[in-house]
């Protein structure tokens, strides 16, 4: 595909994809200054990418922390990036200091080594928690019991922000299915926020095939990759 084409292709997936944000936040009342639109770069070749940059987007979310960091260096700082897949602790000092969210914290040894490495750096990082609403065995994320139990000493934390929660909806659930996880994170974070110290103005939810309905239930941050690259292979 030439370089023009993939501008042009991407323009158009962005502006359709941008025109299905601005509907669903008029079915539902939103002002769609409040939803961040997350470009999720995992699948995208660098010219892809490039030509993102190029049309004016600055928010790119990644699943690996290695391809994060590697693609964070190509792009000036004012390009905010966010971690969207699994960590580990290990990884914990490459991503802090290039991510401008860490959407998937799923363990409280996870949350602290990062708490930990911002301290270390001075940084403050806004982060989620990634919570399993679905219960589904292969996924990453708290069970929602789990959150609630370790509230206060996720709460403890001197150099985070919990911002709030993020969720994945089953890849084959029907719009019902997927409506309910979605309100069911909503839910867990208003309870949450009821404890405090953070108010949890931020949910993290919407995918390629989903991201109408989370907007709907209250998503702050959608992540999509498949419908904003389709066509450029
Ligand atoms: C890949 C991925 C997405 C984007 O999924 P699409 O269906 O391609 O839009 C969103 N969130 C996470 C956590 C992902 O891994």
């Amino acid at each position: 595909m030439t370089t023009t084409s993939l501008h042009d292709r991407i323009g158009t997936n962005l502006a359709a994809i941008r025109e299905q944000m601005r509907a669903a936040c008029n079915r539902c009342g939103r002002d769609p200054g409040e939803v961040t639109l997350v470009a999720v770069t995992k699948y995208a070749s660098e010219d892809a990418v490039r030509a993102l940059y190029e049309l004016g987007h600055r928010d790119f979310g990644e699943s690996r922390p290695q391809q994060l960091a590697a693609r964070a260096a190509r792009y000036p700082s004012e390009v905010r990036w966010h971690l969207i897949g699994h960590l580990q602790r290990n990884k914990a000092s490459l991503v802090v200091p290039i991510s401008y969210r860490i959407h998937s914290i799923d363990s409280l040894r996870l949350l602290r080594r990062l708490d930990e490495v911002a301290g270390t750096e001075s940084q403050r990082l806004s982060v989620f928690l990634e919570v399993n609403v679905s219960g589904e065995a292969s996924k990453d994320g708290y069970a929602p019991s789990a959150v609630m139990t370790e509230w206060n000493e996720i709460a403890a934390v001197t150099n985070l922000d919990v911002i709030g929660l993020m969720t994945m909806a089953p890849l084959t659930a029907d719009a019902e299915t997927t409506r309910s996880v979605f309100q069911g994170l909503r839910r867990l974070r208003d309870e949450l926020a009821h404890r405090g110290p953070w108010p949890l103005t931020d949910l993290s939810m919407g995918m390629s095939g989903d991201f109408e309905t989370a907007i709907e239930e209250g998503a702050t941050y959608i992540r999509v990759g498949s419908s904003l690259f389709t066509g450029c292979e």
